[in-house]
Protein backbone atom coordinates (compact mmCIF):
# COMPACT_ATOMS: atom_id res chain seq x y z
CA UNK A 1 0.00 0.00 0.00
CA UNK A 2 3.09 2.26 0.66
CA UNK A 3 0.46 4.98 2.75
CA UNK A 4 0.99 8.30 3.10
CA UNK A 5 0.73 9.44 6.78
CA UNK A 6 -2.15 11.81 5.64
CA UNK A 7 -3.68 8.80 4.06
CA UNK A 8 -7.29 8.27 5.37
CA UNK A 9 -7.21 4.81 7.19
CA UNK A 10 -8.68 1.90 5.71
CA UNK A 11 -11.09 -0.65 7.37
CA UNK A 12 -9.97 -3.87 8.20
CA UNK A 13 -11.98 -7.07 7.64
CA UNK A 14 -12.47 -6.88 4.13
CA UNK A 15 -12.30 -3.24 2.76
CA UNK A 16 -14.55 -1.76 0.97
CA UNK A 17 -16.41 1.66 0.51
CA UNK A 18 -18.58 2.07 3.23
CA UNK A 19 -22.53 1.85 3.31
CA UNK A 20 -23.02 4.99 4.90
CA UNK A 21 -25.96 6.77 4.27
CA UNK A 22 -28.15 3.51 3.63
CA UNK A 23 -31.18 3.65 6.07
CA UNK A 24 -31.97 0.24 7.49
CA UNK A 25 -35.42 -1.08 7.05
CA UNK A 26 -37.26 -3.25 9.70
CA UNK A 27 -40.13 -1.38 9.78
CA UNK A 28 -41.79 -3.78 12.70
CA UNK A 29 -39.76 -2.72 15.08
CA UNK A 30 -42.30 -1.52 17.86
CA UNK A 31 -39.64 1.16 19.36
CA UNK A 32 -39.84 3.10 16.58
CA UNK A 33 -36.24 3.37 16.03
CA UNK A 34 -35.55 1.34 13.61
CA UNK A 35 -33.38 1.76 10.52
CA UNK A 36 -32.36 5.63 12.64
CA UNK A 37 -29.83 7.52 10.96
CA UNK A 38 -27.68 10.42 13.25
CA UNK A 39 -27.75 12.90 11.33
CA UNK A 40 -24.36 14.11 11.79
CA UNK A 41 -22.15 11.29 10.57
CA UNK A 42 -24.27 8.60 8.26
CA UNK A 43 -24.35 6.10 11.13
CA UNK A 44 -27.24 3.70 11.10
CA UNK A 45 -28.73 3.20 14.74
CA UNK A 46 -30.56 -0.51 14.93
CA UNK A 47 -33.42 -1.24 16.37
CA UNK A 48 -33.42 -4.18 19.31
CA UNK A 49 -34.75 -6.14 16.56
CA UNK A 50 -32.09 -5.91 14.28
CA UNK A 51 -29.67 -6.34 17.20
CA UNK A 52 -30.85 -9.77 17.90
CA UNK A 53 -30.62 -10.53 14.28
CA UNK A 54 -27.10 -9.51 14.34
CA UNK A 55 -26.39 -11.33 17.47
CA UNK A 56 -27.68 -14.47 15.25
CA UNK A 57 -25.17 -13.74 13.09
CA UNK A 58 -22.29 -13.38 15.70
CA UNK A 59 -22.84 -17.13 16.99
CA UNK A 60 -22.19 -18.06 13.81
CA UNK A 61 -18.93 -16.51 13.42
CA UNK A 62 -18.09 -17.42 17.20
CA UNK A 63 -18.58 -21.28 16.75
CA UNK A 64 -16.13 -20.63 13.52
CA UNK A 65 -13.19 -18.87 15.76
CA UNK A 66 -14.29 -21.48 18.80
CA UNK A 67 -13.32 -24.45 15.88
CA UNK A 68 -10.19 -22.52 14.95
CA UNK A 69 -9.01 -22.90 18.86
CA UNK A 70 -9.40 -26.23 18.08
CA UNK A 71 -7.81 -26.65 14.41
CA UNK A 72 -4.77 -24.29 14.45
CA UNK A 73 -2.24 -26.91 15.47
CA UNK A 74 1.27 -27.56 13.74
CA UNK A 75 0.98 -28.92 10.26
CA UNK A 76 -2.38 -27.55 9.71
CA UNK A 77 -3.05 -25.17 6.47
CA UNK A 78 -5.07 -22.37 6.07
CA UNK A 79 -6.75 -24.06 3.03
CA UNK A 80 -7.88 -26.36 5.79
CA UNK A 81 -9.10 -23.90 8.45
CA UNK A 82 -11.10 -22.10 5.96
CA UNK A 83 -12.96 -24.61 4.50
CA UNK A 84 -13.85 -26.03 8.28
CA UNK A 85 -15.19 -22.55 8.44
CA UNK A 86 -17.14 -22.14 5.38
CA UNK A 87 -18.80 -25.54 6.52
CA UNK A 88 -19.78 -24.03 9.87
CA UNK A 89 -21.29 -20.86 8.12
CA UNK A 90 -23.05 -22.86 5.44
CA UNK A 91 -24.48 -25.31 7.68
CA UNK A 92 -25.81 -22.31 9.76
CA UNK A 93 -27.21 -21.16 6.76
CA UNK A 94 -25.28 -17.94 6.48
CA UNK A 95 -23.16 -16.44 4.17
CA UNK A 96 -19.35 -15.92 4.50
CA UNK A 97 -19.06 -11.92 4.49
CA UNK A 98 -15.15 -11.55 2.76
CA UNK A 99 -15.84 -14.12 0.12
CA UNK A 100 -16.24 -12.06 -3.56
CA UNK A 101 -15.68 -8.73 -1.95
CA UNK A 102 -13.84 -6.49 -3.87
CA UNK A 103 -11.16 -4.01 -3.02
CA UNK A 104 -10.17 -1.25 -5.63
CA UNK A 105 -6.73 -1.80 -4.88
CA UNK A 106 -6.46 -5.89 -5.31
CA UNK A 107 -6.03 -7.57 -8.07
CA UNK A 108 -9.00 -10.01 -7.20
CA UNK A 109 -11.75 -10.22 -5.37
CA UNK A 110 -11.46 -11.85 -1.79
CA UNK A 111 -11.19 -15.67 -2.53
CA UNK A 112 -12.30 -17.54 0.40
CA UNK A 113 -14.37 -16.91 3.81
CA UNK A 114 -11.87 -16.46 6.30
CA UNK A 115 -8.76 -14.06 6.32
CA UNK A 116 -5.55 -15.99 7.37
CA UNK A 117 -2.71 -13.87 8.72
CA UNK A 118 0.35 -15.14 10.17
CA UNK A 119 3.17 -13.80 11.80
CA UNK A 120 3.97 -10.17 10.14
CA UNK A 121 0.36 -10.80 8.21
CA UNK A 122 -1.59 -8.08 9.70
CA UNK A 123 -4.90 -8.54 7.78
CA UNK A 124 -6.46 -9.96 4.90
CA UNK A 125 -4.08 -13.06 4.38
CA UNK A 126 -5.49 -15.63 2.11
CA UNK A 127 -5.74 -19.20 2.92
CA UNK A 128 -3.63 -21.61 0.77
CA UNK A 129 -1.46 -24.53 1.21
CA UNK A 130 0.83 -22.74 3.86
CA UNK A 131 1.22 -25.23 6.56
CA UNK A 132 1.34 -24.12 10.22
CA UNK A 133 4.49 -24.52 12.58
CA UNK A 134 4.94 -24.56 15.94
CA UNK A 135 5.61 -21.36 17.35
CA UNK A 136 3.57 -19.54 14.60
CA UNK A 137 0.54 -17.09 15.35
CA UNK A 138 -2.57 -17.00 13.05
CA UNK A 139 -4.87 -14.08 12.88
CA UNK A 140 -8.49 -15.89 11.65
CA UNK A 141 -11.07 -12.83 10.84
CA UNK A 142 -14.42 -13.71 10.18
CA UNK A 143 -17.71 -12.58 9.03
CA UNK A 144 -21.36 -13.75 8.50
CA UNK A 145 -24.32 -12.60 7.11
CA UNK A 146 -27.25 -13.99 8.21
CA UNK A 147 -30.91 -13.03 7.98
CA UNK A 148 -29.64 -10.12 5.97
CA UNK A 149 -27.54 -9.04 8.94
CA UNK A 150 -23.82 -9.19 9.56
CA UNK A 151 -21.24 -9.76 12.27
CA UNK A 152 -17.69 -9.32 12.15
CA UNK A 153 -15.11 -11.27 14.60
CA UNK A 154 -11.45 -11.92 15.06
CA UNK A 155 -9.46 -13.29 17.17
CA UNK A 156 -5.04 -14.65 16.83
CA UNK A 157 -4.09 -17.75 18.01
CA UNK A 158 -0.56 -19.45 19.16
CA UNK A 159 0.43 -22.46 17.44
CA UNK A 160 1.87 -24.73 20.27
CA UNK A 161 4.33 -22.95 22.06
CA UNK A 162 4.95 -19.77 21.10
CA UNK A 163 7.96 -17.09 22.34
CA UNK A 164 7.61 -14.67 24.93
CA UNK A 165 7.57 -11.77 23.03
CA UNK A 166 4.45 -13.42 20.93
CA UNK A 167 2.37 -14.62 24.31
CA UNK A 168 2.71 -10.81 25.35
CA UNK A 169 1.54 -9.38 21.92
CA UNK A 170 -1.25 -11.48 21.76
CA UNK A 171 -1.67 -10.85 25.85
CA UNK A 172 -2.21 -7.51 25.04
CA UNK A 173 -4.11 -6.78 21.96
CA UNK A 174 -7.06 -9.29 23.40
CA UNK A 175 -6.58 -6.69 26.83
CA UNK A 176 -6.65 -3.57 24.59
CA UNK A 177 -10.20 -5.53 22.91
CA UNK A 178 -11.57 -5.65 26.14
CA UNK A 179 -10.28 -2.71 27.63
CA UNK A 180 -12.12 -0.83 24.73
CA UNK A 181 -15.38 -2.42 25.38
CA UNK A 182 -15.17 -1.85 28.81
CA UNK A 183 -14.89 1.95 27.75
CA UNK A 184 -18.23 1.94 25.97
CA UNK A 185 -21.12 3.45 27.28
CA UNK A 186 -23.34 5.76 25.69
CA UNK A 187 -22.36 9.77 25.83
CA UNK A 188 -18.70 8.53 25.74
CA UNK A 189 -16.70 10.32 22.55
CA UNK A 190 -14.55 7.80 20.65
CA UNK A 191 -11.48 9.70 21.11
CA UNK A 192 -11.55 9.06 24.77
CA UNK A 193 -11.11 5.38 23.98
CA UNK A 194 -8.76 4.97 21.08
CA UNK A 195 -6.44 7.16 23.69
CA UNK A 196 -6.90 4.78 26.15
CA UNK A 197 -6.55 1.78 23.60
CA UNK A 198 -3.26 3.86 22.20
CA UNK A 199 -1.82 4.81 25.49
CA UNK A 200 -2.47 0.89 27.04
CA UNK A 201 -0.91 -0.82 24.12
CA UNK A 202 2.53 1.80 23.81
CA UNK A 203 2.84 1.43 27.36
CA UNK A 204 3.47 -1.89 26.83
CA UNK A 205 6.35 -0.92 24.40
CA UNK A 206 4.34 -2.16 21.17
CA UNK A 207 2.60 -0.22 18.63
CA UNK A 208 -0.93 0.64 17.32
CA UNK A 209 -1.34 0.03 13.82
CA UNK A 210 -2.64 3.28 12.10
CA UNK A 211 -3.90 2.55 8.41
CA UNK A 212 -6.90 0.06 9.10
CA UNK A 213 -9.24 0.60 11.79
CA UNK A 214 -12.53 -0.86 12.92
CA UNK A 215 -15.97 0.25 11.44
CA UNK A 216 -20.02 0.44 11.79
CA UNK A 217 -21.55 -2.72 10.70
CA UNK A 218 -25.01 -3.98 10.33
CA UNK A 219 -27.34 -4.39 6.92
CA UNK A 220 -23.55 -4.00 5.62
CA UNK A 221 -20.12 -5.23 6.55
CA UNK A 222 -18.27 -1.94 6.45
CA UNK A 223 -20.81 1.10 7.75
CA UNK A 224 -20.24 4.51 9.16
CA UNK A 225 -18.40 5.57 11.62
CA UNK A 226 -14.47 4.70 10.77
CA UNK A 227 -13.37 3.55 14.50
CA UNK A 228 -9.66 3.93 15.11
CA UNK A 229 -7.66 2.35 17.65
CA UNK A 230 -5.05 5.71 18.25
CA UNK A 231 -5.95 9.61 18.32
CA UNK A 232 -3.81 12.38 17.24
CA UNK A 233 -5.29 16.04 15.59
CA UNK A 234 -5.32 14.63 12.26
CA UNK A 235 -8.03 11.80 13.62
CA UNK A 236 -10.82 15.10 14.80
CA UNK A 237 -13.02 14.05 11.56
CA UNK A 238 -13.50 10.39 13.21
CA UNK A 239 -14.76 12.03 16.08
CA UNK A 240 -18.00 10.27 17.28
CA UNK A 241 -20.24 10.15 20.39
CA UNK A 242 -21.38 6.50 21.75
CA UNK A 243 -25.15 6.31 21.22
CA UNK A 244 -27.64 3.67 22.12
CA UNK A 245 -28.32 1.39 19.42
CA UNK A 246 -25.02 2.14 17.86
CA UNK A 247 -23.53 -1.18 16.40
CA UNK A 248 -19.42 -1.25 16.46
CA UNK A 249 -16.41 -3.89 15.17
CA UNK A 250 -14.22 -2.57 17.71
CA UNK A 251 -10.36 -4.15 16.40
CA UNK A 252 -7.07 -3.23 17.84
CA UNK A 253 -4.42 -4.07 15.56
CA UNK A 254 -0.97 -3.97 17.72
CA UNK A 255 2.69 -4.41 15.95
CA UNK A 256 5.66 -5.88 17.92
CA UNK A 257 7.97 -3.04 16.09
CA UNK A 258 6.77 -0.29 13.74
CA UNK A 259 3.32 0.42 13.01
CA UNK A 260 3.88 0.87 9.63
CA UNK A 261 2.56 -1.86 7.17
CA UNK A 262 3.04 -2.65 3.46
CA UNK A 263 0.97 -5.02 0.95
CA UNK A 264 2.41 -8.85 0.65
CA UNK A 265 3.03 -8.25 -2.92
CA UNK A 266 0.97 -7.12 -6.20
CA UNK A 267 -1.85 -8.67 -5.49
CA UNK A 268 -2.78 -5.87 -2.67
CA UNK A 269 -4.53 -8.22 0.03
CA UNK A 270 -2.25 -9.41 1.97
CA UNK A 271 -1.06 -6.71 4.57
CA UNK A 272 2.40 -7.20 6.54
CA UNK A 273 4.48 -4.96 8.80
CA UNK A 274 6.82 -3.40 6.90
CA UNK A 275 9.67 -4.62 9.67
CA UNK A 276 8.31 -8.22 8.97
CA UNK A 277 7.81 -8.30 12.92
CA UNK A 278 4.80 -10.10 14.38
CA UNK A 279 1.03 -8.42 14.60
CA UNK A 280 -1.98 -9.68 16.34
CA UNK A 281 -5.49 -8.64 15.43
CA UNK A 282 -8.56 -9.17 17.60
CA UNK A 283 -12.18 -7.96 16.78
CA UNK A 284 -15.44 -7.97 18.27
CA UNK A 285 -18.82 -6.73 17.11
CA UNK A 286 -20.64 -4.39 19.86
CA UNK A 287 -23.73 -2.71 20.48
CA UNK A 288 -24.16 0.22 22.27
CA UNK A 289 -26.85 -0.54 25.01
CA UNK A 290 -28.55 2.47 27.43
CA UNK A 291 -26.06 1.18 29.86
CA UNK A 292 -22.72 0.15 28.62
CA UNK A 293 -21.34 -2.63 25.67
CA UNK A 294 -23.78 -6.00 24.35
CA UNK A 295 -20.83 -8.11 22.89
CA UNK A 296 -22.45 -9.98 19.92
CA UNK A 297 -19.90 -11.97 18.69
CA UNK A 298 -18.77 -13.88 21.89
CA UNK A 299 -21.65 -16.91 21.76
CA UNK A 300 -24.14 -16.28 23.96
MG1 LIG B 1 -13.05 -8.78 10.92
MG1 LIG C 1 -13.99 -5.73 10.93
Amino acid sequence: MREVADQAPKWSGAPGPAGAGKAGNDDCDPHGGAGAVMARRGIILKSAREIERMRAAGRVVHAVLARMQELALPGVTTAQLNMAAEEIISSAGGTALFKGVRNPQARFPFPAALCTSVNEELVHGIPGERALCEGDIVGVDCGVRLDGYCADSATTIAVGRVSPQAQHLLEVTRRALELAIGLVRPGRKWSEVAKAIQRFVEGENLAVVRDFVGHGIGRDMHEEPKVPNYWDDRQKRAEFELAPRMVLAIEPMVNLGTAAVDYADDDRWVVVTRDRKLSAHFEHTVAVTDGAADVLTDGR
